[in-house]
């Protein structure tokens, strides 16, 4: 799984930089997690969809997608349009806050999650020498890597 993780760094003058919180936000979280339970679909744009339905709109896109403009939100018409051969998913919200709490489960084994904003978001506050820019590095790398199943 592709974990994307923000930093917010805060720099005191006169100082080495330093990072107080490590954001780990999930990219195309939904399609992600198909992507990894279903193999055929890794690499392929995809859209997930609450409903099997003409009438509905894309609540998560794969890169894959998004390499086409299709964005999260595009209704199913807009989305074929920009991507005709975009495969439709239909949305499994026990799955993702399954994969939710392993994820966290995994960045709890580097650094405890401070935390959690929402299905694909944590935040994990970094404490005396974790601020370091290297070692705040470090824990992302290892965040990452620990989430990917
Ligand atoms: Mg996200």
């Amino acid at each position: 799984m592709i974990l994307g993780v923000r930093f917010v760094a805060a720099f005191a003058e006169g100082s080495a930089p330093t990072v107080e919180w490590l954001f780990l936000d999930l990219n195309s979280y939904f399609a992600s997690v198909e992507q990894q339970e279903r193999p055929e679909l890794r690499g392929r744009p995809i859209g997930i969809v609450p409903l099997v339905t003409e009438h509905t709109c894309c609540i998560a896109v794969s890169y894959e997608a998004k390499a086409y403009g299709v964005k999260t939100g595009v209704s199913l018409e807009d989305a074929k349009r920009l991507c005709p051969h975009i495969q439709l998913v239909e949305a499994r919200p026990k799955l993702y806050v399954e994969y939710h709490h392993r994820i966290v489960e995994a960045v709890n084994s580097c650094i405890p999650v401070t935390n959690v904003m929402s299905v694909d978001e944590m935040a994990c506050r970094l404490m005396g020498r974790e601020r370091a820019l290297g070692n705040a590095t470090t824990i992302r790398s290892t965040s990452n890597s620990r989430s990917a199943p």
